[in-house]
Formats: structure tokens, C-alpha cells, sequence
């Protein structure tokens, strides 16, 4: 189909959504439906708590969604995969590319076993022409076994084109990002029908997204490309905090050093920040990724230099570790992996909790986008069920997780966190402070480290959603009351 009117997505996660969202409010002619095997995602997607938070998001949806004035309903959320891909011209694959866990390169390589579940159901499905579009972040090479699928299982009356269109939102911005992407990106296998099919793809973007911004490639290309920006975001953080490292051992300051470098504009400022490492579900995995596909293309060299990447995040996070913190209150500000995002998902807090919770501290925890059902189940079934009933403490706001407190560790920079401190009521009772410090030289090390975290990270802009980067800002200048001992950490 050259005249695109009625777009599938399966996978209604945080990249199916909002993408979706956007089309449906830009393109008041196409209808779009997005599927999910998930019914309670689907009754969330269609009630007024959307499953996830984004600035922006639920006022595009509603509008998309329920109609609005003149505006035509074009969003709908559905579990009948079969009928939307029936009746669909254009399918986006959104569903996620996890790290295998087990079999061949188990731990590093992609699981694409739900990209590839997709493009069977669509196979089997599909009995008009199908433009099929890699948006998951796939390996190099995934269209090639998407077209082996469609050529084994699909009706050969009906013709499959196969696209790549990798998403580069970043989770906190996505709708900024979608409705003002740097690049949008269409790879196709460069055969006459499938440039059809890019153009089409393309004319869809088109609607908001000036053309010079959307670029056709090959397909390879295009896979390699998503990929590559973010190993190469990762690459930063990873290098700005190895760099803290050699500050921390020599009176350095990783600020300094990097506000310096930063301003080299052959460099520039974005991802310069000392944390303890990413967040976030995309950029660990896609690293691996890219070590895995070096690795089975016998490049040895070049799989150490990215997985070099991944180590050091995993050094600065086990820095934290070994705390002796048993009877005591620790309030976790935050448990996103960054400011504007619900999400979770490899969330440095995580680690931390963790290693809390096996030193038999009691967690006060508070984020503003993570509901206590999500923190008391993730938890749960991460450190046992037994364990946080017992020691962890969802809180419905900072100050009461505060209340009592030994220590305050700010996870996520949460701006609340940053505005609010200063106002803290004098009668705040942060109980007795001084008498319970943590004083380990493990938790002065995660101090020391995050000391040279600089406040806001909102100019950065990353490809999957995982800046991944905390940055919590500088100790309580409230003078009224005692303030706990802040061990800002960033991610
Ligand atoms: P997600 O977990 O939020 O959503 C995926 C959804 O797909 C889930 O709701 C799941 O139930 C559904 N699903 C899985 N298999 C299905 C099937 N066969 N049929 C119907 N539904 C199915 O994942 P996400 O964060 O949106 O990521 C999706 C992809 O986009 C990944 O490849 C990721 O690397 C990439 N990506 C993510 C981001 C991000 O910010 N999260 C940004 C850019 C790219």
C-alpha cells in the first residue's frame, strides 16, 4: 500500500504509546490501532490512568482517543491483534528486545523472540499487501529473518515490505521528542516496492516532521544506526565516570573536569555527567547488543572495547555496597531510573534497595510516578515477598519518608526533590540525626561520587529513553531544621 490508512502497533509500551499518540493526533486521516497481549495494559491505555507516565502524554490521548470538537477519534487500544492486523496497511513491531537469559550468547545477545512472535502472528494473519516496521531495537540483520518468516508462513498472494524505523525518544521527554525528533530514520531493502513502501512510511512523518529530517538508508543501515547512538551515549556516561574515578583519587573535581571538557564544542556538554552509571531498560542490553554481534563477527577487539562500557557502570554501582545500616531508616527519594518517568526498569535504585534490604534496613521509600503496588510487587518479586513486607515502607510523600530517617539518599532528581528541600517545615521531626549517620567509608565513597553531580540533565536528549542519568543537586540549604545526611547518587 502506497496511501497509508490504517496502522497497527503491537507492543502498547512506552515506545508503542505515545509514538502512536502522536501519529493519531498529527495524521487526522489514518486511523490507528495499538494492540498489546496485555489486558490490563489495554483497559489502562483506555481509562483516565494511563500505564505510564509521560509530561504531555495523557492530554494527546484523550484527545486522539476519545474525539474531540471537529477532531475525528483516531487512537484506539485493543487486545484483538488478529483484527487490527487484518485490517491494517502499515504494522509497527514494538514489543520489546530483551537480554537473552538463556541458550546462545545468554546474557549478552538479543532476545528477539517477541519481534519474531509478532511478525508470525502478522504471517499468519494477513491476507492483503502488509508494510511491516522494525521499531524495537533490534540486532543487525533482524529484517533478514522477519522476511524468512513472512516467506515461509505468509500467503504468497500477499506481498510483505519490511521496513526499519528505530525510535530514538528518550522516556521523560518522549512527546517532545517525538513531535521535534533530531532524525526520523527509514530503512528499506532498496528494491523499487520497498522504497515504495519507505516513501509511504515517510509521507506519514511528513505531516510534522520537516523532510529533510527523515532519512531513507539501508536497511542494515538504519538497525546499525539506533543501535550505535546508543552504545555511543552509553560510551559517554561511562566515560565521564571513569573519569571521576581517577578525580576521586587524586582531589580533582569531576565537575570541573567536565564543565571544562564540555565546553570543547567539538565535544559538548550532554552525557557529561559523574553518576554511578546508566539506567534504564535500553541502554545496558543494547550495548551487549553490539558486543554479542562483534563477538560472532569474530572482532574480539572491538566486543572488549563496548563491553568496557557496561563494566564500568557495573564498578561504580557495587561501590555502594556493604553498608552497615541493620535496625536503621533509610528514605529513598525516588525509584525511577530518571526524573519524568515512571519506569523502573534496571533503575540503579534497584541495586541499591537490594543491598539495604540484605543489610536488614528498614527503606522509606517515595516516588512520585511509582505507585506503592508497583514498589511493593517489583520488590517483592525481586527480594522476596517476606523481606519488603516486613522492611519496606512506600511513603505517599518525601516528608514522611524522611520522617525518622537515619540517612536520605536522593535516587532519582526528581525536581520536587530539588524545590521542595528548601522549604522544609522547621517542625519537621527527621529524628535523631546525628546519633545514627552512616559513616562507612563505602557510603562516603557514593557520597564523594555524586558530589560532583550537577543539577539538571534536561538538555540531554538520548536515543532510547535512557539518558539514564540522576543528577539529584547539592545538599539541603535549609537552615530551620536538621537536615539528614544526603547521599545524592545519580544514574
Ligand atoms: P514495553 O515493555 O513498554 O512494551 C512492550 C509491550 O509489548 C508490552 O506491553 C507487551 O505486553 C507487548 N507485547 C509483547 N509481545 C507481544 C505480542 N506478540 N503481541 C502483542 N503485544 C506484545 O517496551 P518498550 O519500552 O516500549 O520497548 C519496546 C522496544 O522499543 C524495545 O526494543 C526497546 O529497546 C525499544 N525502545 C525503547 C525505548 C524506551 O524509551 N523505552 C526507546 C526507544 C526504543
Amino acid at each position: 500500500p502506497t496511501n497509508i490508512e490504517n496502522i497497527c502497533c503491537i507492543g502498547a509500551g512506552y515506545v508503542g504509546g505515545p509514538t502512536c499518540a502522536i501519529i493519531a493526533s498529527k495524521d487526522l486521516d489514518i486511523s490507528v490501532t495499538v494492540v498489546d497481549l496485555s489486558q490490563p495494559r489495554i483497559d489502562e491505555w483506555n481509562s483516565s490512568r494511563l500505564p505510564i507516565y509521560e509530561p504531555g502524554l495523557q492530554d494527546i490521548v484523550e484527545a486522539a482517543r476519545d474525539g474531540s470538537g471537529l477532531n475525528p477519534v483516531t487512537l484506539h487500544f485493543s487486545t484483538d491483534v488478529k483484527g487490527a492486523i487484518h485490517r491494517a496497511d502499515l504494522i509497527f513491531i514494538s514489543v520489546i528486545t530483551p537480554t537473552k537469559t538463556v541458550g546462545v550468547g545468554a546474557g549478552q545477545a538479543a532476545d528477539i523472540k517477541y519481534v519474531e512472535a509478532a511478525a508470525r502472528e502478522i504471517a499468519e494473519v494477513a491476507t492483503s499487501d502488509k508494510i511491516v516496521v522494525e521499531k524495537s531495537t533490534v540486532p543487525c540483520g533482524t529484517a533478514e529473518i522477519l522476511r524468512d518468516i513472512f516467506d515461509a508462513v505468509g500467503d504468497p498472494q500477499v506481498r510483505f515490505e519490511v521496513l526499519s524505523n528505530p525510535e530514538f525518544l528518550a522516556e521523560g521527554t518522549a512527546i517532545a521528542d517525538l513531535l521535534s525528533p533530531d532524525r526520523v530514520l527509514v530503512g528499506s531493502e532498496g528494491t523499487p516496492s520497498a522504497l515504495e513502501a519507505a516513501s509511504a512510511l515517510a509521507d506519514v512523518y511528513s505531516s510534522w516532521v520537516p523532510r529533510e529530517r527523515i532519512i531513507t538508508l539501508n536497511i542494515w543501515s538504519s538497525e546499525l544506526a539506533k543501535l550505535s547512538a546508543n552504545c555511543m551515549l552509553a560510551q559517554r556516561i561511562s566515560s565521564i565516570n571513569s573519569l571521576s574515578a581517577i578525580c576521586e583519587a587524586t582531589g580533582a573535581d569531576i565537575q570541573e573536569v567536565s564543565h571544562s571538557v564540555g565546553l570543547d564544542k567539538r565535544i559538548g556538554p550532554n552525557f557529561l555527567k559523574a553518576s554511578i552509571g546508566f539506567g534504564g531498560s535500553c541502554f545496558k542490553k543494547d550495548v551487549l547488543k553490539l558486543v554479542y554481534m562483534a563477538e560472532t563477527l569474530h572482532l574480539p577487539e572491538v566486543a572488549a572495547y563496548w563491553k568496557a562500557v557496561v563494566d564500568i557502570k557495573n564498578g561504580k554501582r557495587t561501590a555502594l555496597a556493604g553498608t552497615t545500616v541493620d535496625g536503621k531508616r533509610i528514605a529513598i527519594l525516588g525509584l525511577a531510573y530518571k526524573k519524568n518517568t515512571g519506569d523502573t526498569r534496571e533503575s540503579p535504585a534497584i541495586d541499591f534497595m537490594g543491598s539495604m534490604l540484605a543489610e536488614k534496613a528498614t527503606l522509606a521509600i517515595y516516588d512520585p510516578k511509582v505507585s506503592y503496588n508497583k514498589i511493593i510487587h517489583e520488590l517483592g518479586e525481586l527480594f522476596g515477598h517476606e523481606a519488603v513486607a516486613r522492611y519496606v515502607k512506600p511513603c505517599e510523600n518525601a516528608y514522611s519518608a524522611c520522617r525518622g530517617a537515619s540517612t536520605v539518599v536522593i535516587m532519582t532528581e526528581w525536581d520536587e526533590f530539588k524545590t521542595d528541600r528548601l522549604t522544609l517545615p522547621p517542625a519537621l521531626d527527621l529524628g535523631d540525626l546525628t546519633a545514627s549517620r552512616l559513616t562507612t567509608p563505602t557510603v562516603k565513597r557514593a557520597d564523594s561520587v555524586s558530589s560532583g553531580i550537577p543539577s539538571s540533565q534536561s538538555e540531554d536528549r538520548s536515543s532510547c529513553d535512557d539518558d539514564g542519568l540522576l543528577s539529584p543537586g547539592t545538599p539541603p540549604t535549609n537552615t530551620n531544621s536538621p537536615a539528614p545526611e544526603l547521599i545524592n547518587q545519580a544514574q
